[in-house]
């Protein structure tokens, strides 16, 4: 039940080695489970679910970082919107609006990465290559989209012990991190590769990632409603 510190130590230790940050997963664990990484020196903590990350925020120091990396419904982006840090899920353009209406509204610029679907697995939400590459376009040519900020891309690996299968999803991801990277207008503004989580975060790592969702390894295994 308790946070893994040693663990904890370890990873950071690990990533501070290659310049990767770390959001810590505490969707589903209370409260004090954060308090207790947060006094260790952790700020950037990711959560799945809108209800449970604004009355996390509501009841927690507020110079944490919060990443929301769940699918987001766009009629809940508001609730989010004045305060969250990353949004690592946007999967089209509906969302991207709406988060730059409220992003508006509360005077804010919302940076947000582009989620693609990578596994092979269908229960997976994110764009695939296409509609990736049709996205980068519209986002490019609309200039009215001045409230949020494209960072980068964000993807999930097959759940599978075959760490082959993981390396070239990965690889994958990387590739086309690469080439928006480049095509992007603002080049210095796409720098964020999130993937990699606690069973796979070091393979993505050697595949190049550069921001991991680590979750269980830390706070322990999650319900399964989780
Ligand atoms: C839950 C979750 C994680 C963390 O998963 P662990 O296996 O517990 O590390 C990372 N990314 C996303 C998108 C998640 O939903």
């Amino acid at each position: 039940m308790a946070v893994n510190r040693e663990e904890y130590e370890k990873i950071i230790a690990e990533l501070r080695k290659n310049n990767v940050t770390l959001v810590a997963v505490s969707k589903t664990k209370p409260v004090k489970d954060i308090l207790e990484l947060y006094d260790l020196g952790q700020r950037d903590f990711g959560e799945n679910y809108v209800q449970e990350m604004v009355k996390k925020y509501e009841q927690l120091p507020k110079d944490i970082r919060w990443h929301f990396i769940g699918h987001l419904q766009s009629n809940k982006v508001k609730y989010i919107a004045p305060f969250v840090s990353l949004i690592h899920s946007v999967d089209s353009e509906k969302l991207l609006k709406e988060i730059n209406k409220e992003a508006n509204k509360n005077s804010r610029i919302v940076d947000c990465l582009l989620q693609v679907y990578i596994a092979k697995e269908d229960t997976k939400f994110g764009l695939d290559d296409e509609e990736l590459h049709e996205l980068v376009s519209r986002i490019s040519n609309i200039v009215s989209l001045k409230n949020i900020s494209v960072k980068g891309l964000m993807g999930m690996a097959s759940f599978t012990d075959n760490n082959h299968v993981i390396k070239k999803e990965f690889q994958h991801l990387k590739s086309l991190f690469e080439k928006y990277e480049t095509i992007n207008h603002k080049p210095s503004t796409f720098t964020i590769l999130s993937m990699g989580m606690s069973a796979d975060y070091k393979t993505a790592i050697e595949e190049g990632s550069n921001m991991v969702r680590i979750g269980s390894l830390l706070f322990g295994e999650r319900q399964k409603t989780g």
